[in-house]
C-alpha cells in the first residue's frame, strides 16, 4: 500500500457529513478515471447524496432517450433537446445512499463507486445504460461488482435522549441494544433510546 493509499484511508474514516463524503468520492473518482481509464467527463456528473435509499447503495441518474443502445455510440450534438448545443453529454447524477455509506468498508465503497462510474461511461458513450454483458466486461475490468451489495438498514437505533442526535446503530441484537438504559451517551452524559426497526429486507 502506498502512502498515498494511507492518506485516503485516513480521509475515508473521518467522512461526518454528506459534503464530505460527496468530495471524497469526486476525489476517489476522478483517480479511479486514470487509473482505470476511464472514458468520462466527470464536469458533466452531478452528486447527491441520498437519505432515503433504503436498498441500493448507490444509483446513476440520467435523461431517458427512445432511441439510445448500449453498444452503438451516439451522437449528442443530434439530441440539442437532451444535450448542450456543443455535443458533448447531458449531465447525469450519481446518487449515493448515507446509509450504505455507513454500512460499506472503504473497499466496498470504492468498488460502488467504480461500478457507478462504469454505468457513467455507458451514458456518455451510448446515450443509455444497464447490466448487460458489455456492462459485465468493463466492471470485471476494473475490479467492480455486477451487482452491489444491498444494504439493509440498521435493525437498532440508539439515540441521545438529551440532543436527539443518533448515537449508535447497531444490524442485530446486542448488549447495547438489550441494556440501553445502562448507557450514557458521551455527547451529553444523558440516557439513550433504542428505537427497533422492522426491515422488509430479503
Ligand atoms: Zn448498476
Ligand atoms: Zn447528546
Amino acid at each position: 500500500m502506498s502512502r498515498d493509499d494511507y492518506e485516503l484511508v485516513d480521509t475515508y474514516s473521518t467522512i461526518e457529513t454528506h459534503e464530505s463524503l460527496t468530495r471524497w468520492s469526486q476525489e476517489y473518482c476522478s483517480r479511479a478515471i486514470e487509473t482505470y481509464e476511464f472514458d468520462i467527463a466527470l464536469s458533466a456528473v452531478d452528486w447527491e447524496v441520498s437519505t432515503r435509499a433504503k436498498r441500493r447503495a448507490a444509483a446513476v441518474k440520467t435523461p431517458q432517450l427512445d432511441d439510445a443502445t448500449v453498444g452503438e455510440p451516439i451522437d449528442w450534438s443530434s439530441h440539442s433537446k437532451t444535450a448542450p448545443s456543443s455535443g458533448t453529454p447531458p449531465n447525469c447524477t450519481i446518487s449515493l445512499s448515507w446509509r450504505a455509506f455507513e454500512s460499506f468498508d472503504r473497499s466496498e465503497w470504492t468498488a460502488t463507486l467504480r461500478h457507478e462510474l462504469v454505468h457513467v461511461e455507458q451514458f456518455q458513450a451510448y446515450g443509455t445504460t444497464d447490466h448487460g454483458p458489455a456492462f459485465k466486461r468493463r466492471v470485471e475490468a476494473v475490479d467492480a461488482p455486477v451487482r452491489v451489495r444491498r444494504f439493509s438498514t440498521p435493525k437498532y437505533v440508539l439515540s441521545c435522549d438529551g440532543c436527539g442526535e443518533t448515537v449508535a446503530h447497531r444490524y442485530r441484537d446486542c448488549k447495547l441494544v438489550r441494556q440501553a438504559d445502562s448507557y450514557r451517551s458521551s455527547c451529553c452524559e444523558s440516557s439513550l433510546t433504542c428505537d427497533k426497526f422492522d426491515s422488509a429486507d430479503d
